[in-house]
């Protein structure tokens, strides 16, 4: 039987929480009535995940797990498990628990009423200080440069329709956030509000430099503004520096030359240097990413696909 929906969960090095996750989510899924499918993308953890998820897929048909071959990060181990997904409604879900599988009913519903793409905004948001404080600025420029209009990107508990997922399987992007992709071919997207927990057990999955890296790629991503931007504000340091020569030629005539000055002078030479820095900055972080896709190397690699279809 096809299944109605898809469940679709990234794992790393999740081992304490798989089980506890399961044994919440299966009776939700149970309880919903309709033909279902778990699908869990092993991605390449060093823990027991690997073995416990093999262990799922083998006691229960529903379950099917992706074995990568390494590390990709989570939004390609989602797109890998979007690929063989057959639901009519595709869901994803954090591995940690941070997601209540309680509410994936609240999901399914939003989709029946019509939304093709919906998000979730999280309620009593439970991480650090820090985190919530780095999430907001994200969302509010976000917003601005890509003119996506999400309140919460950072939520990975979403579901989509199955119209929304062909099309992310047809872009072959290869660092990319799927939230805001989705929602570039969303015709009807809607949001609800949903609970909200803390990571149950270990640590989160990125570290400072991961998050840096995402947001990068949710930024140039998804807009050339970046580089306008630039373009304009070189152009404006530009004539300001002109007229500011000027000034200095000016008041050489009038007072003579300056000798205190040149501090200053030294001061504005790096900010602008600073400016220069920057915008090889962006240069390089479209061009890398140019580079990456000419080279059409395979986004991941799956080894094997554990679970009832397939073996
Ligand atoms: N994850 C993954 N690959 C990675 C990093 C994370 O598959 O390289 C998974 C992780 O197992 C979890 C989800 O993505 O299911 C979200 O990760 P995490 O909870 O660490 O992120 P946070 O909640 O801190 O944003
Ligand atoms: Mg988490």
């Amino acid at each position: 039987m096809t299944p109605y929906i898809s469940i679709v969960i990234p794992v790393y090095n999740e081992e304490p929480n798989i089980q506890r996750l399961f044994t919440r989510l299966y009776p939700v899924m149970q309880e919903i009535g309709k033909p279902f499918e778990i699908i869990f993308t092993d991605d390449g953890s060093h823990d027991r995940s690997l073995e416990m998820l093999k262990k799922l897929a083998a006691d229960h048909s529903e379950v099917r797990v992706v074995e990568f071959n390494g590390n990709f990060g989570q939004h390609m181990a989602i797109m890998a498990a979007f690929e063989i997904s057959r639901g009519e409604i595709i869901i994803t879900l954090d591995a940690d628990l941070q997601n209540p599988p309680e509410e994936i009913p609240k999901l399914v519903a939003a989709v029946e009423r019509g939304h093709d793409v919906v998000g979730t905004i999280r309620q009593q948001r439970q991480d650090s200080f820090f985190r919530k404080t780095a999430s907001r600025l994200v969302n509010i420029t976000t917003r601005k440069i890509t003119g996506i209009k999400m309140s919460d990107y950072g939520c990975m508990l979403r579901a989509y329709h199955r119209n929304v997922v062909e099309n992310i399987n047809r872009c072959g992007e290869s660092s990319t956030f799927i939230p805001a992709l989705a929602q570039t071919f969303a015709s009807n997207p809607g949001e609800i509000a949903v609970a909200h927990a803390e990571r149950s057990e270990g640590e989160s999955k990125y570290s400072f430099y991961k998050l840096i890296r995402l947001n990068f790629d949710l930024m140039t991503g998804f807009s050339v503004v970046p580089l306008q931007l630039f373009a304009l504000m070189g152009i404006m340091t530009s004539i300001f520096a002109i007229t500011f020569a000027l000034f200095l030629l000016v008041r050489r005539f009038i007072v003579g030359a300056e000798v205190e000055g040149v501090f200053t002078l030294f001061a504005i030479m790096f900010f602008f240097l600073g400016i220069t820095i920057f915008g090889i900055g962006i240069v390089g972080e479209y061009v890398g990413r140019i580079y990456q896709e000419v080279r059409r190397r395979p986004r991941y690699v799956v080894r094997k696909v554990h679970g009832a279809v397939n073996e």
